[in-house]
């Protein structure tokens, strides 16, 4: 069984929700691995203050984060690795999100369950891994998901995969999870590692 984030990893977050904020008269300036420190007006050398980015990107979430584009090769990984494992998207995402969110993962042929969960991944992952007594695999842009399925579920195997060219630089990396930006190499580890 694989556990697989959308944000960074199946779909290209900060790009939509760039693209969103340019019609808010706003931009995203990747300078740092941030999400509402990015967050500027033009011209401006003060990001926006964090409630109002906060307020954007839940209305992203509510009415637009179907808008997204699939990070590339993401899809073609997944209907490989569907064809010999079951496949749970584990998304951090508000509430409001599940109905597009849904439709998304449908449209672009990854219609595997949803499951949206808010803070630390770990328990919930534990508790979904629970029940499989097949290997298992998770995959998060996020060191602090990663950290927290590691430690509540040793035997899984973790990787990171950071979706946006522009953000890979910045983004943090640790020696405990394999970093595989390219998807299908990360295809191909992911089944190894759940091949027994
Ligand atoms: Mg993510």
């Amino acid at each position: 069984m694989v556990l697989i984030d959308v944000d960074e990893v199946l779909g290209l977050f900060m790009q939509g929700f760039g693209d969103f904020l340019t019609t808010h008269g706003l931009e995203m300036r990747i300078d740092r691995f941030a999400l509402f420190q990015n967050i500027y007006r033009p011209g401006a050398t003060e990001h926006l203050e964090i409630a109002q980015g906060k307020a954007l990107f839940d209305s992203f979430f509510a009415g637009h984060c179907d808008q997204i584009e699939p990070a590339p090769g993401a899809i073609e990984a997944l209907n490989r690795l569907g064809r010999h494992a079951g496949i749970l998207i584990l998304s951090n995402a508000p509430a409001d999100a599940e109905r597009l969110r849904t439709a998304w993962l449908k449209r672009h042929g990854m219609d595997h369950p949803l499951i949206l969960n808010s803070g630390p991944k770990g328990p919930i992952a534990a508790g979904l891994i629970a029940q499989t007594l097949q290997p298992t695999a998770f995959v998060d842009d996020l060191l602090s998901n990663l950290d927290s399925v590691a430690d509540h579920c040793p035997a899984t195997t973790t990787f990171q995969h950071v979706a946006d060219l522009r953000l890979r630089p910045f983004a943090p990396r640790s020696d405990r999870h394999p970093r595989i930006d390219d998807w299908p190499q990360l295809g191909e580890a992911i089944e190894a590692a759940i091949r027994r």
